[in-house]
């Protein structure tokens, strides 16, 4: 069997890193593990972690999967069909990592108190305490 081993260079949309990283690209997309192959770049948030390649990966799921459930769970702020669904115009949230990379999303007046509350439910016990705060 041949190995294809491949490098992609990621910038992530959730902080300034630049990563090379590789994956074997005979093996299926749900059994790929993605490998540190060299940080090129890292950002402030991440300059003086031991894994900043892990750790960036974390965030950046972590914010991808707090958009999409948004998305999933309230039908109000999304245009699209199960295919993939997207914001409307005016209701995408604001978001941004705090310094102690807490992920903060804001959105406003377009989720009453009470879906917030889900939200925060859900994703507390997706990721734990503290690491995403709805507002
Ligand atoms: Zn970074």
């Amino acid at each position: 069997m041949i190995i294809m081993i491949r490098t992609t260079r990621w910038r992530p949309d959730t902080c300034s890193c630049e990563i090379d990283y590789s994956w074997d690209d005979s093996l299926p997309l749900d059994q790929v593990i993605f490998k540190l192959h060299k940080v090129n770049r890292a950002c402030n948030a991440h300059a003086g972690v031991t894994d900043a390649f892990v750790t960036a990966l974390e965030e950046n799921q972590r914010k991808n999967y707090s958009l999409g459930e948004i998305l999933d769970r309230f039908s109000k702020v999304r245009i699209g069909d199960s295919a993939g669904y997207s914001f409307k115009i005016g209701m995408e949230p604001k978001w941004a990592f705090t310094v102690s990379r807490v992920l903060q999303i804001d959105m406003g007046n377009n989720l009453t108190g009470a879906e917030k509350n889900t939200l925060r439910t859900t994703l507390n016990t997706r990721f734990g305490v503290g690491k995403v705060q709805v507002i």
